[in-house]
């Protein structure tokens, strides 16, 4: 199963920012959260890739949500 497009950039969105608690990250069946927040809030969601807004996106419209966080690969 693929991302779906972003309507900025045309590519898929595999990563979308969910600012400020981090970001959604797809993973083949759906996204998945990547935040050190224990909290999930409503946020504007953002390509990662081009950084244009996704104004009408939300993750868990797309395949299977991840709804357990992943910790933050960054640290
Ligand atoms: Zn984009």
């Amino acid at each position: 199963m693929e991302a779906p497009t972003c309507p900025h950039c045309g590519q898929p969105i595999e990563r979308a920012l969910d600012l400020p608690y981090g970001w959604w990250e797809w993973a083949g069946d759906g996204y998945q959260l990547v935040t050190a927040s224990e909290r999930v809030d409503v946020a504007p969601w953002v390509h990662w890739g081009c950084m244009g807004e996704l104004r009408q996106f939300h993750p868990h419209d797309h395949g299977q949500p991840h709804t357990r966080p992943r910790p933050s690969a960054v640290s």
